[in-house]
């Protein structure tokens, strides 16, 4: 006969199996999540706006390849040269370029546009673009305004986990020949991880959260075009592009595992996460451009 009843040892397993789960999920909420939602760029200056950077043109550059080197969309980077500068103008071998303190958008003229008309359409005041001495410099011939931006404008929420959490792996490689340049305009996601930062003005990219050598994949077949070290932030970056008017650019690698001139996959490893350049953790910053300019790789990005 039994006087006290028996340890109901099957129960204080199960407690003690939800016990741990608790311990393990509440770790990683305090823990895992902080890491991964801080790992983006350093606090951005002027909303991560490239102030001061300056760039001596090379032999064979284009005005791609420097607004490439200096992380601006390709509009931009025809304000840095002068009001009068034509899209089929050749650059000039050792110009510097000069990225001004204040964001700004690079506005193209058109026949018969008045100043006020550009203003409006921009919701500033022809008083304000005059401000900019870039503006006014030079000849009579303008073909670009520099239309300045308010640099305190309101970030959106940050976005992480969740329904933005990434779940399909990159695409398996294409059947084409091995040094088929083009891509196929589709894009995969270079890397597992959660989003730590989205598109918004001062950030053209995602930053995507990982932990560190995680692989990094092309998102899409294409040529590597640079493979290397930068100077403005982005730290161990690599830039591939797919021949079909898209470029793709991925940053912040602890290591590259390709060479400029190779051809890439989609889904071909390139790198591995790092946290290198301007960043606070490790994550990968990667930036979609469509015809030069950086466009929100959420849109294009398979889901
Ligand atoms: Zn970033």
């Amino acid at each position: 006969m039994r006087l006290w009843p028996q340890p109901q040892r099957h129960k204080d397993t199960k407690g003690m199996v939800q016990f741990l789960l608790c311990l393990f999920v509440s770790l990683w909420l305090y823990l895992v999540l902080p890491v991964a939602v801080s790992a983006q760029e350093a606090a951005p200056v002027n909303g991560g706006w490239p102030a001061g950077v300056q760039y001596t043109v090379q032999p064979g550059d284009t005005l791609l390849t420097v607004s490439l080197e200096l992380g601006l969309d390709v509009e931009q980077t025809a304000c840095l040269l002068s009001r009068s500068f034509a899209w089929e103008q050749p650059l000039v071998i050792g110009d510097t370029l000069t990225v001004p303190e204040r964001p700004f958008l690079c506005h193209q003229v058109q026949p018969g546009e008045t100043l006020s008309a550009i203003a409006a359409r921009y919701a500033t005041t022809p008083g304000e673009i005059v401000q900019d001495p870039w503006n006014t410099q030079g000849g009579r011939s303008v073909r670009h305004l520099r239309i300045p931006l308010a640099d305190d404008l309101p970030l959106p929420p940050l976005a992480i986990g969740g329904e933005l959490a990434i779940t399909s792996p990159p695409s398996a490689p294409l059947p084409l020949p091995a040094h088929w340049p083009y891509g196929s305009g589709y894009f995969a996601w270079p890397i597992y991880g959660w989003l730590s930062q989205g598109f918004r003005t001062g950030h053209s990219a995602l930053d995507i959260a990982a932990w560190t050598d995680t692989p990094v994949t092309a998102a899409d077949r294409g040529v590597v075009i640079r493979a290397g070290w930068s100077d403005i932030g982005y730290g161990n970056f690599v830039i591939i592009d797919h021949k079909i008017d898209y470029i793709t650019l991925y940053a912040h690698l602890s290591e590259i595992l390709v060479s400029e001139g190779q051809v890439v996959a989609q889904g071909q490893l390139i790198g591995r996460v790092g946290s290198t350049g301007n960043s606070t953790g490790p994550h990968l910053h990667f930036e979609i451009r469509d015809f030069g300019r950086r466009v929100d790789p959420l849109g294009l990005l398979s889901r």
